[in-house]
């Protein structure tokens, strides 16, 4: 390469804006501006150290890359200060002058991963109540059904409604209404488990999608979520109720079965009264 050339791939490497590293025998060898930048390091500070002191690369994707293979991840690691950052590293190996170099180019992907994790967070939560929307439960009780049919297991199905909801928005407004429906919610979310899925169907219709519970378990839980409800005051000092639907899986179910069973439980405990529980 004559001089003119390596010049003009000097300042390539030094201007470009992607991070790069080059790795001779694993470790650091040279970096360039932007990788300065991007783990606020100096020079001396990374230079002679391994890859791993930058970017936990794992062992098992260092030596493919090594075997040849080029690759692209995605890793949470840290600047030199401690700050958490997400990069995306596209790894490759040469081999020139006779000796193995890797050539790291990286990205700082922290901004593209939150912006993710928030519409993933907002394309299966329910803005109201912040419980799971109608899509998100439809496809964990798809994958619990397939669940149970693998491991002969079981799971139930907790469904409720409130009662006389109507009502309560036309005496004490949309508004109170809301707040209630939020006040139910929360009550909910704190006493089940960190594994059940709780769904808002629609309206003030709600699914509790239990696994690894029989319906024994699912009763008493719907007994307790029952009365814990019936706690709730409203700003009239009214109280407010709930009828209940609960079901457990039978080999054979499909999603609408147990849907459509709970569905008709909690019909049935409307139909006798409500603010009861009604379970098959
Ligand atoms: P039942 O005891 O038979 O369930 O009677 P209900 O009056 O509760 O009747 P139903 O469940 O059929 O109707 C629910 C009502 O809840 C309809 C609607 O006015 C109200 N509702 C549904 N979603 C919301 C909501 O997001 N906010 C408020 N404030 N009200 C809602
Ligand atoms: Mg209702
Ligand atoms: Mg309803």
């Amino acid at each position: 390469m004559n001089r003119n050339s390596e010049d003009k791939y000097r300042l390539l490497f030094e201007k470009a804006s992607d991070a790069i590293i080059i790795l001779e025998e694993g470790r650091v060898s040279e970096l360039n501006e932007s990788a300065k930048k991007l783990f606020a390091c100096s020079q001396e500070e990374v230079i002679g150290k391994p890859i791993t002191s930058l970017i936990p690369v794992s062992r098992e994707d260092l030596e493919e890359i090594l075997r040849g293979e080029a690759k692209r991840l995605e890793i949470e690691c840290r600047r030199a200060n401690g700050t958490p950052l997400e990069v995306e590293i596209s790894l490759s190996k040469a081999k020139i002058g006779g000796k193995d170099l890797l050539f790291a180019f990286i990205r700082d992907i922290t901004e593209r991963k939150r912006e993710i994790k928030k519409l993933l967070f907002i394309s299966i939560v329910d803005p109201l109540t912040g419980a799971y929307n109608r899509r998100y439960f439809r496809k964990r009780l798809e994958e619990e059904i397939e669940r149970a049919k693998r491991t002969e297991g079981t799971f139930s199905l907790i469904m409720f409604d409130l009662d006389n909801f109507k009502e309560i928005n036309d005496k004490y407004g949309h508004e109170v209404g809301d707040i209630t429906i939020r006040k139910v919610s929360r009550v909910v979310r704190e006493r089940i488990r960190k594994t059940d899925i709780f769904a808002r169907w629609g309206g003030e219709e709600f699914f509790i999608l239990l696994p690894n519970t029989d319906l024994d378990g699912a009763v008493k839980l719907a007994e307790e979520l029952r009365d814990r409800i019936n706690q709730i005051e409203i700003p009239g000092g009214e109280r407010v109720t709930a009828s209940f639907g609960v079901t457990s899986y039978r080999p054979g179910d499909t999603a609408k079965d147990l849907r459509t069973r709970a569905d008709s439980l909690l019909y049935k405990s409307k139909a006798s009264g409500k603010n009861r529980i009604s379970f098959k």
